[in-house]
């Protein structure tokens, strides 16, 4: 039952939207093969292989199925050969030169393309000013909160870096050196009461060599300026966002429309309501949700933290670009589930979503739980949607 739950895929990726170039599927058989000989270390074969894929690719675009089609079916080649900067550059030129001939789901796949490929480039620059303010995911030290500064102070413990070591400790905790789903196991380990450095291993050695380091030490002293620029500027904080107005209680679903405490109406904007809906979403991801499909999950993990930091620092709704895009991903991960799977909440139609508690893996803590994730997820899918159209 789970094999179908997490298999199923829509038809959202580059492959899918390439298939009317490659009608008798050579160019993926090539593909294929060289991707085999990619893993068995055989890397001229691979590349030539790639090459020849690319050639068939380029050469369907003079016959029958049109240039648009080609350039697709291109792209989708340079991506599996992993040359992202020039598939990158057939995506952005696609979108000039083939903009309103594109159909919606090619230009949803092209948009999100571009999208996580300008937020790896700014990851990958190791140029931290850059990586800050995107999506780079930091896991708060003292609270072990995910969020998308280190500069500023920590939305849910108000605590910032005060010296070069817990700087340089802060830019280890980060995806900039650890992949999002073990930042996701250290923020649980963290909440159970053990020191960042008792889950990662060597963490106080990392922190050394990324001090002594010429573009750690850089880094450190930009971080540290900016910190001290920041300080004593007013911040919003979670624990505020989540209040009843009336009797101060915690409002747990972002939906409600009244307290369940006072029964006070709760009259919140988009605005505010998006931001409890992802900071629910971004805890329950940190505590309960299993890591079935690490990198679908790292993915969606990302497009929260930095949905968060628009509303939270900008007031910002999400893009309809974003929209689209997390629209996608959460489509593309099939489902998402509680602890242990007793629940699991089918996303592969978002914005519709399905919700199914399995009995038999079933805690005392999965019915309140499933329940709280499905809603959420149903709230951020809805809205999304509706401002995507917008
Ligand atoms: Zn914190
Ligand atoms: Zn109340």
């Amino acid at each position: 039952m789970f094999g179908r739950l997490f298999g199923r895929r829509k038809a959202s990726s580059l492959e899918d939207i390439s298939d009317l170039a490659d009608p008798s599927g050579e160019v993926k058989r090539v593909v294929a093969k060289a991707r085999s000989l990619a893993s068995l270390a055989r890397h001229t074969e691979a590349r030539q292989a790639f090459q020849r894929a690319e050639a068939i690719a380029i050469e369907a675009g003079t016959r029958s199925s049109g240039r648009k089609h080609s350039k697709l079916l291109q792209a989708f080649v340079l991506m599996e050969a992993n040359d992202v900067e020039r598939a990158t550059n057939i995506l952005r030129e696609l979108k000039a030169d083939f903009g309103a001939e594109l159909t919606e789901v090619e230009a949803n796949v092209i948009d999100g393309l571009l999208l996580k490929q300008s937020r790896e480039n700014r990851a990958n620059e190791g140029d931290v000013q850059h990586a800050l303010g995107f999506t780079t995911v930091f896991c708060c030290q003292n609270c072990g909160r995910l969020h998308n500064y280190i500069t500023l102070p920590c939305p849910s413990c108000e605590w910032v870096p005060n010296s070069r070591v817990t700087i340089a400790k802060g830019v280890i905790l980060s995806n900039l050196h650890i992949q999002v789903p073990a930042l996701l196991v250290l923020s649980r380990q963290m909440a159970t009461g053990r020191a960042p450095r008792e889950v990662v291993k060597d963490l106080d050695n990392s922190c050394q060599q990324y001090l002594e380091s010429p573009a750690g030490e850089k880094a450190v002293a930009l971080l540290e300026h900016l910190i001290s620029e920041e300080a004593g500027e007013p911040r919003r904080r979670i624990v505020d966002v989540r209040q009843c107005e009336m009797c101060r209680d915690n409002v747990l679903y972002s939906a409600d429309a009244h307290c369940k405490r006072c029964g006070g109406e709760i009259r919140w904007n988009d605005r505010r309501r998006m931001m409890l809906c992802i900071d629910s979403l971004l805890a329950l991801c940190e505590q309960r949700v299993e890591i079935r499909s690490p990198d679908q999950l790292a993915e969606f993990v990302c497009i929260l933290v930095s949905i968060l930091n628009g509303l939270l620092r900008k007031q910002e709704l999400p893009s309809p670009t974003t929209c689209r895009y997390l629209l996608q991903v959460a489509s593309r991960m099939t489902a998402i589930a509680d602890k242990n799977l007793g629940a699991v909440i089918e996303t592969s139609k978002a914005p519709e979503i399905k919700v199914h508690f399995i009995r038999d893996r079933m805690d005392d803590d999965s019915v309140e739980s499933g329940t709280w994730l499905a809603q959420e997820l149903d709230y951020l899918f809805k809205t999304a949607d509706r401002l995507a159209a917008e």
